[in-house]
């Protein structure tokens, strides 16, 4: 067996664990990170990239815990997307600098508490028709067009961007052969590596950030009541040639999104919308049959000048995984559970990963480096994963 010791193990490289990755890094902790299946696998690949200023938890005009919570997000991502701060992903690619929010006009008289009120007025602002993206420049299209203060991160660029910086600390785990043990009433890590060979992690701290992954790593540390939550969703991608970009979100008449599109390229240069929004929520317990054609309807009510025809669509689902709520609803916050000398971490939005790592590492702040930290040489190291889009 081999044998590392670090001030942090982190487990899990989706965003949660690569973020706090990097602000460690940067107050100069030893940190490792296991991750057992591709970086970004999980949650994070499937995101729409969207650096949520919590518009969208607003749509009833009023502010909510959530949407005030969130409203520093973008700033946060914006200063390190600028290199500035601990965590520096200047070389991430922004898909749009805003997330757009349309309604078709009888919705909008509908909804005019949401327009008239404070909390929308300084998150969103109207788009003068002269601006139009190619989408909406179209005559038949007579809604109003909203520009939200929220940017589009291109994710598969995130993900490069930390494994640029920190590739050599993110290494391959395996989670069927892998599993905290206490060691004189501290908790350590233990996993398969290839060759039959195993490695055993001793740290200061351990954060678990491996998403639906938690459940099972958490078990050994006896926590009574179950503390994750699953909402599962079913992801929809429609792909075309000719498609134009579009980062939007369609507003009904309640109070979450008709539809949440996103524009991404395939690896055949085809343009994918991604869609999340109610038809996702929906979907994720009808059959993909099922949840295409009605996918098909609503978009075609939507944006009717839209020929669908030539429309390839696919599906998927997906748990997210976050910390649990009585109601089964959305966190407004991120989650963090601390056991011995284990946290176990979600961060509920890709959005609120910088603040998952702020109350982490604020609750360390008086943690001393070990003097002999010690990292065996010719690790395994994780590779990036696949966005869905990318090959269908
Ligand atoms: C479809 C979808 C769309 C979304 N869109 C947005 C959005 O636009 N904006 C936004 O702010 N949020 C969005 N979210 C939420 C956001 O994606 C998640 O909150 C966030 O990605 C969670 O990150 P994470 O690092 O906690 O988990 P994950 O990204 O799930 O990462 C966990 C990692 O842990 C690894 N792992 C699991 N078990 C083990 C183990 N035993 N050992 C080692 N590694 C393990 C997994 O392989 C994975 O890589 C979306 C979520 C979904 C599902």
């Amino acid at each position: 067996m081999k044998h590392a010791k670090v001030d942090f193990l982190i487990v899990g490289a989706g965003i949660a664990g690569l973020w706090l990755l990097a602000d460690l890094k940067a107050r100069g902790y030893s940190v490792l990170l296991c991750e057992s299946n591709a970086i970004g696998s999980g949650q994070t690949l499937a995101s729409q990239g969207i650096i949520h200023g919590g518009t969208k938890y607003a749509l009833t005009g009023k502010a909510s815990k959530a949407s005030m919570t969130i409203a520093d997000m973008p700033n946060r991502w914006k200063q390190a997307l600028a290199g500035k701060g601990r965590v520096k992903l200047q070389d991430v690619k922004c898909l749009s600098q805003h997330q757009l929010l349309w309604t078709s006009p009888n919705i909008a008289s509908k909804v005019t508490g949401f327009f008239a009120s404070k909390v929308m007025k300084s998150r969103m602002q109207l788009v003068d028709s002269k601006n139009y993206p190619e989408l909406f420049q179209h005559p038949d299209f007579k809604g109003n067009l909203y520009q939200l203060d929220e940017p589009v991160l291109d994710i598969p660029s995130l993900l490069q961007s930390f494994h640029r910086q920190f590739s050599d600390f993110i290494i391959q785990s395996d989670a069927a052969n892998s599993s905290l043990v206490n060691i004189d009433n501290n908790w350590a890590f233990e996993t398969a590596l290839q060759d039959n060979a195993s490695l055993q992690i001793q740290a200061q701290q351990i954060i678990l950030c491996a998403g639906e992954g938690n459940e099972a790593l958490s078990k050994p540390l006896g926590i009574k009541a179950p503390t994750m939550q699953r909402r599962p969703l079913r992801m929809l991608m429609a792909k075309a040639k000719h498609l134009p970009m579009i980062y939007a979100h369609a507003l009904g008449v309640s109070d979450k999104p008709k539809m949440t599109i996103t524009s991404h390229k395939a690896n055949d240069r085809e343009t994918v919308w991604y869609i999340g929004g109610e038809p996702a929520e929906k979907g994720a317990s009808k059959s993909e049959e099922v949840t295409i054609e009605s996918t098909k309807k609503e978009l075609q009510n939507l944006l009717p000048w839209i020929d669908g025809s030539t429309l390839q669509w696919s599906s998927f689902t997906i748990n997210r995984a976050e910390g649990i709520q009585d109601n089964g609803k959305r966190p407004d916050l991120p989650f963090i559970q601390q056991v011995d000398n284990v946290s176990v971490a979600w961060p509920t939005k890709l959005a609120f990963a910088p603040m998952l790592a702020d109350e982490i590492t604020h609750h360390f702040t008086k943690l001393k480096p070990i003097s002999d930290p010690h990292i065996p040489q010719n690790l395994e190291l994780a590779n990036i994963g696949n966005a869905h889009w990318s090959n269908y």
